[in-house]
């Protein structure tokens, strides 16, 4: 199984294998000269007045791996910084199938209706392991690929599930100062993803199906617990019953749950992405949300607190690439992990070595 989606227990989405890109046969394509970076200024300036495509290169440049191309990145960001954070950061998961993309582009023209922008960012960590990303391709949100104030961007595919959140959460910056003030950011329920995305929005939408009555069982207790609000889709023709009784599951099921620290009540409602049934319902209920944490301050204190986590994950993430990108101490890890498998040494000990090792060349 190469894809978890493959299961049989998902319905509606399958993955194969790709293609690899043929050989370039014409000539002159190699010659083909790149464009010259702009510099940190004109690509600030050109994010300033909302010009995707200066937004699109700078978001290259956070997700780039080159070291000169980071450092650009963290100019332009720092640049953005205090033109950023007047937006409405949405995370949006449920299991592939579930009917993300289909709901995100009815969810965005509705937000879209009364104007401003909507940039929709993803988070996929399927797109590392498996060369393939089954999130974020534009043909996935029709409506809203061909939106002039629609922003796709697919999920950054380098580097460690940390990695890629830490540059979702650095583009929704450039996002933000580019004038989007709807960010929808998207992943997959199967996996860590969430807990990433959940420290970056300020609501969190979980999409069920309503399945034959055993669904409760097989959601994670703490996706359940991150959500603010959980939506059942797919609740059109004869599944109408069946979401309902969902429904009124998934109910009963959070009053087991401790408050949240919002003191917001997750609410749970049924709709159709499909056939665009109940949407106002589901924003009505993120409206009020937003009105509720903005009126008792938690809007500003989750904010700040995700800030602080970013610093610290930010940090992590420098020290532990140092560490692994160290030459000798990934050729002293070798031996030493050799020697742990082969119970030669104790792993606190093996441990110990290899971090002395590592702070004595400092
Ligand atoms: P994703 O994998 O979560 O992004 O799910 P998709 O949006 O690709 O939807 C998966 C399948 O469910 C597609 O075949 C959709 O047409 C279908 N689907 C999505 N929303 C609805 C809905 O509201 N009602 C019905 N009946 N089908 C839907």
């Amino acid at each position: 199984m190469q894809h978890v989606e493959n299961d049989d227990k998902y319905v509606g989405l399958t993955v194969n294998s790709g293609v690899s890109q043929p050989p370039v046969v014409n000539p002159y394509m190699a010659k083909r000269r790149r464009k010259p970076l702009p510099s940190v200024s004109e690509m600030v300036d050109g994010i300033l007045k909302g010009d995707v495509t200066m937004l699109s290169r700078a978001v290259t440049l956070v997700e780039s791996l080159s070291v000169e191309h980071q450092a650009l990145a963290q100019e332009v960001i720092e640049k953005c910084l205090p033109h950023s954070g007047n937006s409405r950061r949405i995370g949006i998961t449920g299991v592939p199938g579930a009917g993300k993309s289909t709901s995100i582009d009815v969810f965005g023209l509705h937000v879209l209706r009364n104007g401003g922008k909507l940039a929709v960012l993803a988070i996929d960590p399927s797109s590392e392991r498996t060369k393939g990303s089954i999130l974020g391709d534009k043909t996935r949100m029709e409506k809203l690929a061909v939106h002039p104030s629609a922003f796709i961007r697919p999920s950054p595919s380098a580097g460690s599930l940390g990695g890629v959140a830490r540059k979702t959460r650095e583009t929704i910056v450039l996002c933000e100062a580019a004038g989007y003030n709807n960010i929808f950011v998207e992943t997959v329920g199967v996996g860590q993803s969430e807990t990433a995305v959940h420290s970056m929005v300020d609501f969190f939408l979980l999409i069920q199906l309503a399945g034959t009555g055993d669904e409760l069982q097989g959601i994670k207790r703490g996706i359940m617990e991150m959500a603010d609000g959980i939506v059942i889709n797919k609740a059109d023709g004869d599944n109408i019953d069946r979401a309902r009784l969902a429904q009124a599951q998934f109910r009963s099921a959070l009053h087991l749950f401790p408050p949240t620290s919002s003191g917001w009540m997750p609410e749970v409602l049924t709709y159709s992405g499909y056939y665009e049934l109940g949407i106002p319902e589901v924003w009505d209920m993120i409206d009020r949300y937003f009105e509720f944490v903005k009126s008792n301050g938690y809007f500003e204190h989750k904010r700040s607190q995700q800030a602080r986590y970013w610093m610290y994950e930010t940090i992590n993430d420098n020290l532990r690439a140092h560490f692994y990108n160290n030459p000798d101490v990934a050729q002293m890890l070798a031996a030493k992990e050799a020697r742990v498998l082969s119970n030669q040494q104790s792993s606190f000990t093996a441990a110990r070595e290899v971090l002395d090792f590592y702070f004595s060349k400092k």
